[in-house]
């Protein structure tokens, strides 16, 4: 059994441990059972811009961190409801590296400051003697430079500079993630490849600048018509772009080229080349495939949309061709003439 403690002891470790934890450098608040905040450091008041005294013996903590009520890192270790970290952060780890409590990552609005905090978050329990809880410590680590510096990083290595578009190196791992999909869940997979025509008509007539004026415009469109929340709208390079739509069917794929088209041309920009029409026009090749055996590679969907744009391009551009259609249209232009149906690539049309 424990040897009983002398209370004078006592009382000079509580309260030098308290004066250290006041003075430590990170960011720490300690609650009890009841969860009431019994220290607020210096550096947390500092952190959140909230006083010791503003906080200290209420349950109001979450107020530091957040507009509306909800339980901190050191409630769910209080309440022990680990099942509550995937609702409340974004990154998270039940049962911390000491083996006890939680770590979690998370965006914080910090109410009292007005500025928003990306906040490493550890909370962990401690006990007496015979194991019941007596205390939660939550330290906090700001992270907020590194994590925008992160999602800049990210949104250089994804996002097109010039339309703000994804660019194609997002676009190729889209496509295999959504083609996995498609093979586990056996819905058709759509892919539209749209290609402004007679560009570098555009460029020599109107300039380098007045061309990506019109790149952005024509992406803006683009984007719009990916409004579903796994579609994806991307500069697949130069004036062509590319759009993924899981879990589309070939003529709903077709509806949305179409109505793409159509923006385009009610944006009236002006081309007037000789060879190309009055205003800027698209042309949108569309394939749609439902991944068949393991084997069965995203190239072939790559190249069905890639011919189907080919055809679009022969038959007299600004229009929507399906890689279906591309076939029938070709077996009547071959009985009409001697050509041979849309076995090359657009590159040499
Ligand atoms: P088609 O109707 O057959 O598609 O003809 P096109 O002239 O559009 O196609 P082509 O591939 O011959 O020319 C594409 C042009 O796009 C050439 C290139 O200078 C221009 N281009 C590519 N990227 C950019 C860009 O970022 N800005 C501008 N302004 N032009 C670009
Ligand atoms: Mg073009
Ligand atoms: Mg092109």
């Amino acid at each position: 059994m424990a040897k009983p403690r002398s209370p004078k002891k006592f009382d000079v470790a509580h309260s030098y441990a308290v004066r250290l934890m006041q003075h430590l450098v990170v960011p720490t608040f300690v609650i009890d059972p009841q969860r009431r905040v019994v220290i607020w450091n210096r550096a947390c008041e500092r952190l959140t811009g909230v006083a010791a005294s503003e906080v200290i013996g209420t349950t109001k903590h979450w107020q530091a961190f957040y507009g509306t009520k909800r339980h901190c890192l050191a409630d769910l270790v209080a309440l022990d409801l680990p099942e509550q970290l995937p609702e409340l952060y974004s990154e998270y780890a039940a049962r911390g590296h000491n083996g006890l409590g939680f770590s979690a990552e998370n965006w914080c609005v910090m109410p009292k400051l007005g500025n928003q905090l990306y906040l490493a978050i550890d909370a962990g329990p401690i006990h007496d003697e015979v194991g019941n809880l007596i205390a939660v410590v939550e330290t906090l680590r700001d992270l907020t430079d590194q994590k925008r510096a992160e999602m800049a990083l990210k949104e250089l290595a994804t996002k097109d500079g010039l339309t703000g578009l994804s660019n194609r190196r997002a676009f190729d791992q889209k496509l295999m993630t959504e083609w996995s999909r498609a093979q586990r869940t056996q819905q058709p997979l759509s892919l539209l490849f749209l290609d402004v025509d007679h560009f570098k008509l555009f460029n020599d007539r109107h300039g380098h600048q007045t061309g990506d004026e019109c790149l952005r415009a024509v992406a803006g469109v683009v984007s719009r018509h990916a409004w579903r929340p796994l579609d994806l709208a991307t500069r697949y390079g130069g004036e062509e772009f590319a759009l993924v739509m899981p879990e589309m069917s070939s003529e709903e794929a077709c509806a949305v080229a179409e109505a793409i088209r159509n923006a385009i041309l009610d944006l009236q920009i002006a081309h007037g080349a000789e060879g190309a029409g009055k205003h800027v026009t698209l042309s949108v090749g569309v394939a749609s495939h439902i991944p068949a055996e393991a084997d069965d590679r995203p190239d072939r969907l790559l190249g069905s949309a890639d011919q189907a744009l080919y055809a679009a391009k022969r038959l007299g551009r600004n229009r929507v061709i399906s890689a279906e259609q591309m076939l029938a249209e070709f077996a009547r232009l071959d009985r009409d003439t001697t050509e041979v149906p849309g076995s090359k690539s657009r590159k040499s049309a």
